[in-house]
């Protein structure tokens, strides 16, 4: 079973998502928990949220995943910024409670300097701050492309932060394929040993959701730039190789390519495609 979605605009609500979703024959979805600068968030609509996830249950949805605004830093070397992305994401994971049982994701974050092991640091104790026993989401740490001083340039660094959480059963990761494309494993010409090298480090039962895009800049670039599937330094080959390997079936995949909604739907028809499972 090939669980699939695209990033969709949380504006006009959860079930409106969901009906998007699967209005390009998508079963699962990606969304930002507010503005992705990280403002106030809108209240919850817990009528909407009960409406997505009955929709969800009858339509067989994979589980859906939230992403955190992007522009969060839980290990700047400011405090104001670091109480800043923990509140907000405390709050996140409060508000993802009214469609529980679904998917958290978040940058690490940027050192700016400190050192990646300063910034990991920051990581662990924020989340052993805001990770609850009863809690029902499971919260992922994005694979980064390593631009600047970000966290989470390399599998190591992911490791390191979960080594430190203590309700480790609520942490997992999400792998994006351009960002460690660009971050130097070269899943172009060694998948099988950049998913050797996941499961030695981190372990693949921890790879809980992977965002599928194509890169515009060429391996190891480090710069994050999204392209279309097929369109940039991957290719197609690679993504039709990811979506029937056979030690990644069942975990949802998300495209955040640049496209609107029908682009979304041409990428996932073309991903369904050459799905053979
Ligand atoms: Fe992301
Ligand atoms: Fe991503
Ligand atoms: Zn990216």
């Amino acid at each position: 079973m090939l669980h699939i979605g695209c990033h969709l605009s949380s504006s006009k609500g959860f079930l409106h998502m969901g009906e998007e979703a699967a209005g390009i024959n998508g079963d699962t979805f990606q969304f930002f928990t507010r503005n992705p600068r990280g403002s106030k968030a809108k209240e919850i609509d817990p009528a909407d949220a009960k409406a997505l996830v009955d929709y969800m249950e009858k339509h067989r949805f994979a589980k859906i995943l939230a992403h955190a605004p992007y522009t969060l830093n839980a290990c700047s070397k400011d405090e104001k910024t670091r109480e800043f992305a923990w509140m907000t994401m405390e709050d996140d994971l409060k508000r993802m409670e009214y469609v529980p049982g679904n998917l958290y994701n978040f940058h690490p974050g940027s050192h700016v300097g400190q050192g990646a092991e300063a910034g990991i640091a920051y990581i662990i104790s924020m989340l052993n701050d805001i990770l609850k026993p009863e809690q029902s989401t499971t919260v992922l740490l994005e694979t980064m492309s390593g631009k600047g001083t970000e966290v989470g340039r390399n599998f190591e660094e992911l490791a390191a932060i979960i080594d430190g959480v203590e309700l480790k059963e609520h942490m997992g990761v999400c792998l994006d394929t351009c960002h460690i494309y660009d971050g130097g494993y070269d899943i172009v010409n060694d998948l099988d040993g950049v998913l050797e090298e996941f499961d030695r480090v981190i372990g693949l039962d921890r790879l809980r959701a992977i965002h599928m895009n194509d890169s515009k800049n060429p391996f190891a670039s480090h710069k994050d730039r999204h392209e279309k599937i097929g369109e940039g330094s991957i290719g197609l080959e690679t993504m039709v190789k990811i979506i029937n390997y056979p030690r990644l079936q069942g975990i949802p995949i998300y495209l955040e390519t640049p496209n609107e909604l029908d682009g979304y739907g041409a990428e996932i028809k073309l991903l369904r495609e050459h799905y053979m499972g």
